[in-house]
């Protein structure tokens, strides 16, 4: 038995140190087949996005190489995951599949058939945990019932104690010495070509576990102390620019957490900022708690009722918003830098998207399917929990009637207007005090900023306190229909 070689099958889990499958299946001493599998059959509507595959890419390329330096070969297989791995079982007569569990409900589905499948030929599908601090069934209220408000789940959360430590990296890895065949990485073609648009995603990240850890490093010695009120503003660095390491696996929650409650205590000074960021990497864990007890999320909203809002289907609308063109500064600025960058700050994207959904009606399923093409961060949990939230119709949302009001958002997050200088130049030369509503400049300050509105930079495409009114309107049918409900 010992002789038959384990398949440690890579998913969204894509480093070696504190990777419990990895460790437990060399911790067997049987040698090992890693193998990762692009599988854009499972997923129904959510195979990965454009700048999805440009991060696997590189990232796939830094996993590899890591792996090949202690003797280890990547296994590169396209298909259907079931049948990919199924057969890699087949062709090596391997013992057993190690995996880590991801909470995707289509990869739920097809890791539990996958399991009773190779179970058939005596073969186990051996699941470990490691992409959450805690798993989501854990966290539960005192009624047993999993939770719909985020505090009450921190609270749960923090109560269950320090999350477990990290483990290192296997010292040795066992590669199996059999023969299987691989495709290339070049051959999946996941780089766009024609045209390249990925020229600011390469000057902005660096994929894979090394740069995971550098990117951890930098944040905690920079920006941890002053995180709780940096954290809002898209004009600094003040994040952990962490989320497309943590989606694809490159590092762990545990890494960050335990990383950070370090530096906390080495620099001192920095527990409120520690305390807000590990609120954050909590809000994650909730988002995959909402996905695995409420399947629907991305696609459903949680509150029936917001069936009856009365959305539009305005395509012009909805290219003017994705291209940065609505003529609202801090909206523009985020869509580009998103396109640009593969990432958009968080203050920022709740702006965006409370900008699609309330001023202009579009589904927020529009906006969730657009970032989940753009976002390198696109993650189902995270993506459809937070459009959710924002459009009000999610579990623990923001009010119906919180309607982002851009210049507000801009004047206040943004103060100096760095963040729209940056992403819209040909707003540059306008002064701060108008940055965020050029449409109320003077026609001389417009003019000597080189400025024609309409020509050079879109007039707003809404006017922001009729949109305001037309979805407090919307909202009001949203109101009867759940009156409605509750008198049936
Ligand atoms: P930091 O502030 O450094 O936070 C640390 C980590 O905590 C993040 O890397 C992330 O993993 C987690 N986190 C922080 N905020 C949230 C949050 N609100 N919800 C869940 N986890 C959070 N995040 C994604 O990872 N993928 C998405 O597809 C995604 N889509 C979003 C869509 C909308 C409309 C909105 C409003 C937010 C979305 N977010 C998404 C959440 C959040 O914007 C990003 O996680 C955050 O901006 C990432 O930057 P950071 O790593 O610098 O965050």
């Amino acid at each position: 038995m010992k002789d038959k070689p384990i398949v440690v099958w890579f998913r969204q889990d894509l480093r070696l140190h504190d990777h419990r499958a990895l460790s437990a299946a060399a911790a067997t001493g049987a040698p090992l087949i890693a193998l990762y599998v692009l599988d854009d059959t499972s997923a129904g509507p959510w195979p990965m996005g454009g700048a999805s595959r440009w991060w696997l890419h590189h990232s796939l390329t830094s996993l590899a190489a890591a792996i090949e330096a202690k003797g280890v070969r990547l296994i590169l297989r396209r298909g259907s995951a079931s049948d990919e791995v199924t057969t890699v079982v087949q062709e090596t007569g391997a013992s057993a599949v190690y995996i880590t569990r991801m909470y995707e409900p289509w990869a739920s589905v097809r890791d539990t058939s996958l399991k009773q499948q190779l179970a058939k030929s005596g073969v186990e599908l051996k699941r470990f945990a490691g992409s959450l601090l805690r798993e989501p069934e854990e966290v539960r209220t005192k009624a047993g019932d999993p939770f719909k408000v985020y505090t009450p789940f921190w609270r749960a959360l923090a109560g269950l104690g320090t999350p477990a430590k990290p483990v290192p990296s296997p010292k040795v890895i066992p590669g199996w010495s059999g023969k299987v065949a691989s495709d290339t990485l070049q051959s999946w073609q996941l780089l766009p070509m024609k045209p390249d648009w990925a020229g600011g995603l390469r000057d902005e990240w660096q994929p894979g576990e090394v740069g995971a850890q550098e990117r951890l490093k930098r944040f905690l010695a920079a920006a941890l102390k002053s995180y709780t009120e940096d954290r809002n503003r898209p004009d600094r660095s003040g994040t952990s620019r962490l989320s497309p390491h943590l989606h694809f696996g490159e590092i762990s929650p545990h890494q960050c957490w335990h990383a950070a409650v370090d530096a906390a205590a080495k620099t001192g000074g920095a527990d409120k900022g520690l305390e807000t960021f590990l609120k954050e990497l909590v809000w994650r864990e909730f988002a995959n708690h909402l996905l695995v007890h409420w399947p629907t999320l991305p696609e459903a909203p949680f509150r029936p009722e917001f069936g009856a809002f009365p959305w539009s289907s305005d395509k012009a609308a909805v290219r003017a918003w994705q291209r940065g063109q609505t003529g609202y500064p801090i909206v523009d600025a985020g869509m580009r830098e998103l396109w640009h960058t593969g990432y958009m700050h968080n203050r920022v994207r709740m702006v965006v998207a409370s900008f699609l959904i309330k001023h202009l009606l579009i589904p927020w399923q529009a906006g969730e399917a657009w970032f989940w093409d753009t976002l390198v961060d696109a993650d189902l949990a995270n993506n459809a929990a937070s459009w959710q939230w924002v459009a009000g119709c999610g579990a623990d949302a923001a009010p119906y009637f919180r309607i982002f009001a851009p210049v507000t958002q801009g004047e206040k997050f943004d103060p100096d207007g760095q963040y729209v200088r940056r992403w819209v130049p040909e707003l540059a030369n306008l002064p701060d005090a108008d940055i965020h509503a050029p449409w109320d400049a003077p026609p001389a300050v417009l003019a000597a900023a080189g400025i024609k509105l309409g020509t050079t930079y879109p007039l707003p495409i809404v006017d922001h306190g009729q949109a305001r009114q037309r979805a407090l309107a919307g909202y009001e049918l949203v109101k009867a229909a759940a009156s409605a409900a509750r008198a049936e």
